[in-house]
């Protein structure tokens, strides 16, 4: 497994703002988008392209194109449907599939409540979008999902993540034959008794969406 934790001064400009806890709703989901886009770079650095014949005004080339099958996106929704914006505007031509996943406060594990996502990954390069890897339970299980479907190359964006969540993830994958990437904005200090990462910046599906 890879971790890369996306150094710049424009990312920790955003993720600062993110994290005060007076940043609004709307600010919010606008630096979320942008830091996504931002992290999204760096997470498409390995995207398979191939080689195509093309006719400029002036001459006759060789370019590259992404390759097909388009990748696919995948949002773990809730809060993960507010980093959707920011990473489709740089793959405009991704398919985009959801998945549901609620995590028990009290056990802290993961439940799939919705599941729109191809049958057949196989081939498909995945990104799953998750703002906050806290435990790793949520993207443990989203990424076995993502295994049983045919997929070998899963890239999972998160904004913070957790050490304990990293360590997690790598536990229950190691040995596996599944290279999975984690594009990260920050790796922040720890987790709290009730799971959330500090100092972080809250419920992210919370400070996105309000509380419901
Ligand atoms: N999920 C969140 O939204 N925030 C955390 O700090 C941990 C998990």
């Amino acid at each position: 497994m890879r971790i890369l934790i996306t150094e710049h001064p424009l990312i920790s400009h955003k993720l600062t703002t993110l994290r005060d806890e007076r940043t609004d709703s709307p600010t919010f989901r606008r630096l979320a988008e942008e830091l996504v886009t931002l992290l999204a770079y760096e997470a498409t650095r390995d995207i398979s392209v191939e080689t195509v014949e093309i006719t400029t005004p002036v001459t006759k080339t060789t370019g590259l194109h992404l390759k097909h099958p388009t990748p696919v996106v995948i949002p773990i929704l809730r809060a993960g449907l507010g980093m959707l914006e920011g990473m489709t505007r740089l793959l405009p031509t991704a398919e985009v599939g959801f998945l549901g996943m609620v995590r028990d406060e009290e056990t802290l594990s993961a439940s799939t409540y919705a599941d729109r996502i191809p049958g057949n990954l196989s081939g498909r390069q995945v990104f799953l979008l998750d703002p906050m890897l806290a435990t790793g339970g949520t993207l443990i299980a989203a990424i076995d999902l993502m295994h049983e479907r045919g997929a070998d190359r899963v890239v999972a964006i998160t904004l913070l993540s957790a050490p304990e969540g990293i360590a997690a993830v790598e536990k229950a994958f190691a040995g596996k034959n599944l290279d999975i990437t984690i594009v990260t904005g920050a790796v922040d200090e720890k987790l709290n008794e009730k799971g959330y990462i500090v100092p972080g910046l809250g419920d992210a599906g919370d400070r996105l969406f309000g509380v419901v």
